[in-house]
């Protein structure tokens, strides 16, 4: 195959196979198929509940997509240390995999 040009300043590495299969694929979009059915369910819960509006959710997604210091419809959770050994921790687990000590979660969005 011969070598391509390309322009200094516009290389792009190769980009890397996720290796995700086309059945993994499914299965998330199933998964989130059904959190999006799960979510409206509760938002309908809390609008009639607390008496808010769409708008109202809106600005606060706003609010909380700035916590990681970055608007970009994702929140990115900084990467937690282990309270005994300082080591950074497996962000899905309490338990570190050094030492073995137990950091309680302080949100249960840590797990996702
Ligand atoms: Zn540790």
């Amino acid at each position: 195959m011969p070598l391509e040009w390309v322009p200094p300043g516009n290389y792009q590495p190769p980009q890397k196979d996720s290796g995700a299969s086309r059945s993994e694929i499914d299965s998330i979009i199933e998964k989130f198929e059904r959190l999006k059915l799960i979510t409206m369910a509760v938002w309908t819960f809390v609008k009639d509940d607390k008496d808010i509006n769409e708008d109202a959710l809106i600005e606060r997604v706003r609010e909380i997509d700035k916590l990681d210091g970055t608007v970009d419809g994702k929140l990115k959770l900084g990467v937690k240390k282990c309270g005994k050994c300082g080591k950074a921790l497996n962000p899905k687990f309490e338990k570190c995999q050094y030492c073995g000590h137990i950091t309680p979660l302080t949100s249960i969005f840590e797990t996702l």
